[in-house]
């Protein structure tokens, strides 16, 4: 099987064999060191002030976007969500769920973010942003300085998931003024699915400490506190908290993040010239580098995703609701090689050929 997917993403042999181990007792120095070591690296990588904290949650990416929700925002606020997909309308949803004021900058399918669509939504009452920086389920990377300069010039607290671009796409909290950056253990960092981690500016950790969260699992107040000491307040995923890392530590040892993106960077290209006489178009004219959105001229990319899968044994990513038989999404990120791009590549000319693509 090689997997193309947006994750669960295929883990390099060091965080396979991780996963292979008894799974150790974690209230222990041990484990609280490696913990603290996970929270400088991720800081790190994420371009945060020494002050930043980060924190790991055991739950998947959603539950980290909802706990920044409970926790950094209340009924004071008045956010702007920008929902172009999927993921954007989980934050819209999640707001509503947790009575927090918002209005939507509303894309449509793979439309990036423009400064005049910005513009519209200035100057405003409005205290906070939210968006999914990557909007995985079109492929669409939104444009961070943009957001920044909008967000600086408005003084609103900025709220990034970066759940599928953290590792794969340029980011950097502390130069575009980030206050919470969301991502995930399945997606760039390449490790089984069930870990998900905020990172919080010193703005942010504020907003943590003074707020009331009605909720005990995701009482952000009590995840800053327990991992002062690299302790969580409840068992976590300690495997995967291992398995990252060691991720953390691989990426360290090949050039830290700018070269791990660089490198996803020319998977995504190497990928892009290779399907250009194909007849797939690129959903987006401003694609993240973790994926590649595509809509197949004969309009079954709910089909190429079942033969791919059926007699290639090749993941790709298939889209659902009413964009199922018009998009399917080739990832980037995870241990993949452009050796692994030449398969697909093969087996969508043979796709071609058969008169199925
Ligand atoms: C994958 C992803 C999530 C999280 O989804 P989970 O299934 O909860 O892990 C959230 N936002 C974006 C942009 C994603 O790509």
């Amino acid at each position: 099987m090689i997997n193309f997917t947006v994750g669960p993403v295929q883990s390099s042999d060091v965080v396979r064999a991780i996963g292979a181990e008894q799974v150790p007792y974690f209230r222990t120095p041990e484990f609280s060191e490696l913990m603290l070591e996970n929270e400088r690296l991720v800081k790190k990588y994420a371009g945060a002030s020494e002050d930043s904290r980060a924190v790991f949650i055991t739950g998947s990416g959603t539950a980290s976007m909802e706990a920044t929700i409970m926790n950094t925002l209340n009924e004071n606020d008045k956010v702007l969500v920008v929902n172009g997909g999927g993921f954007g309308q989980r934050f819209v949803d999640l707001c509503d769920l947790h009575s927090i004021k918002y209005d939507v900058i509303k894309l449509n399918c793979g439309e990036p973010l423009t400064e005049e669509k910005l513009a519209e939504y200035s100057g405003k009452d409005y205290t906070g942003f939210v968006v999914n920086i990557h909007e995985t389920s079109t492929g669409v990377h939104y444009n961070l300085e943009l957001i920044s300069k909008f967000c600086k010039e408005n003084n609103l607290f900025l709220i990034v998931d970066a759940i599928s671009s953290f590792l794969a796409d340029e980011f950097n909290m502390n130069k575009y003024g980030v206050d919470v950056m969301i991502t995930g253990s399945q997606k760039a960092l390449a490790c089984p699915p069930g870990v998900s981690l905020i990172v919080l500016s010193p703005k942010a950790v504020e907003r943590v400490n003074s707020a009331e969260c009605k909720c005990m699992y995701f009482d952000l107040k009590n995840a800053l506190k327990n991992g002062e000491r690299g302790q969580t307040p409840f068992t976590p995923a300690v495997g995967i908290l291992i398995q990252i890392n060691a991720r953390l530590k691989e990426i360290e040892k090949n050039g830290g993040a700018e070269a791990e993106i660089q490198r996803t960077y020319e998977l995504a290209m190497d990928f892009r010239n290779k399907i250009k006489d194909l007849p797939l178009e690129i959903v987006t004219t401003a694609p993240s580098n973790a994926v590649t959105s595509l809509h197949p001229a004969k309009n079954n990319a709910h089909e190429i995703f079942t033969i791919l899968k059926d007699e290639y044994q090749i993941w790709v990513c298939p889209n659902g609701g009413d964009m199922k038989d018009r998009i399917f999404r080739v990832g980037h990120i995870g241990a993949l090689t452009k050796a692994d791009n030449d398969n697909l590549v093969d087996a969508l000319k043979d796709l071609q050929t058969r008169g199925i693509l």
